[in-house]
């Protein structure tokens, strides 16, 4: 039987430490930290998404600011509107919910805003620092990874780690920090994607695996050695007739199959998912002490 990671109270806990920095902060002259979200188009999904993450501003103290656009909106009109976030010094952080509409390019909106505001850590300016260990800011999804791993004080010193999928949001940043210098870290690490052969054989070998591929169940319980770590940052919405919604999220990991060889397992929901929200809002936090571009 393994132990549950479990992101809900690590994440709410996480967010009552916050809040009581914040109050420590606006007590020592600090400035309220302030967060900026841009929306564009009316996707229900994203709505949620940014609803959820202004909610959590006011939760802990900060100021927050939401944008809404049309998705008829063009490139250059939406980089007016983080060139206006850039400039407004009451700003601490900027976020673009994703996906954007067809005509905007992502990698040009994201490389526009201000990399001392991209609390989201997608900037090249900040995936550079957090390759070569400088502060930067990490984006949520694997920062909140590695708040659950360091909460739970797993070990990861000389540990060998398989990451599945190798995006730019979550398996390329991981298996960075997952072998860099630090605490957690420290760890020999294999970056597997849809080209592996033989995944088996690497997951078998794997002290700590981290499913990162958006396939439901796709990590099955002879994959795993016995004692493995297992991260499920997997969420995909399933069709369920039985559930009001109509469907309910499955992690990348069969759970049923690997929870009873794991040592530890993040459960889908309840795992990953409720800290990524906290870690954009500690990147804030960051921003407006002036902590990491200091
Ligand atoms: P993505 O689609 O951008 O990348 C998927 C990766 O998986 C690719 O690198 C691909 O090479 C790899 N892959 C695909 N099939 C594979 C296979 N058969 N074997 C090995 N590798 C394979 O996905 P993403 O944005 O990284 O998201 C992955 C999952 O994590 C999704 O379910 C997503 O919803 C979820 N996610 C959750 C959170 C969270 O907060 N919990 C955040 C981001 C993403």
């Amino acid at each position: 039987m393994a132990e549950l990671l479990d992101g809900k109270i690590t994440a709410k806990n996480l967010r009552l430490e916050i809040k009581e920095e914040v109050n420590n902060w606006l007590a020592s002259g600090g400035k309220k930290p302030h967060l900026a979200a841009i929306l564009v188009g009316d996707d229900g999904a994203s709505q949620t998404y940014v609803e959820n993450k202004v909610k959590a501003c006011e939760e802990v103290g900060f100021d927050s600011t939401l944008r809404r656009l049309p998705a008829a909106i063009t490139e250059e009109e939406l980089l007016r509107e983080v060139d206006g976030i850039n400039d407004n010094p009451d700003i601490d952080g900027l976020i673009v919910q994703l996906p954007l509409p067809d005509h905007i390019s992502v990698e040009r909106v994201t490389q526009h805003i201000h990399p001392e505001k991209d609390v989201d850590g997608f900037h090249p300016v900040n995936v550079g620092r957090m390759v070569k260990n400088l502060p930067s800011y990490i984006s949520a999804t694997p920062f909140g990874i590695l708040k659950l791993l360091e909460k739970y004080d797993i070990d990861t010193q000389g540990k060998h780690c398989v990451v599945i999928g190798r995006s730019e949001i979550v398996g390329s940043p991981m298996s960075i920090l997952m072998a860099r210098k630090g605490n957690p870290g420290n760890a020999t690490v294999t970056l597997t994607h849809s080209r592996t052969q033989n995944l088996k054989s690497h997951t078998l070998q794997a002290d700590i695996i981290i499913a990162a591929l958006g396939i439901p169940e796709f990590l099955t319980g002879d994959m795993v050695k016995e004692g493995a770590v297992i991260i499920d940052v997997g969420i995909t919405r399933v069709p369920d007739a039985t559930k009001k919604r109509g469907f309910s999220l499955k992690g990348d990991v069969k759970f049923d199959e690997v929870e009873p060889k794991a040592s530890y397992i993040t459960p889908v929901p309840g795992g990953v998912g409720p800290m990524t929200i906290a870690s954009l809002l500690y990147n804030t936090l960051l921003s407006a002490q002036k902590k990491v571009f200091a």
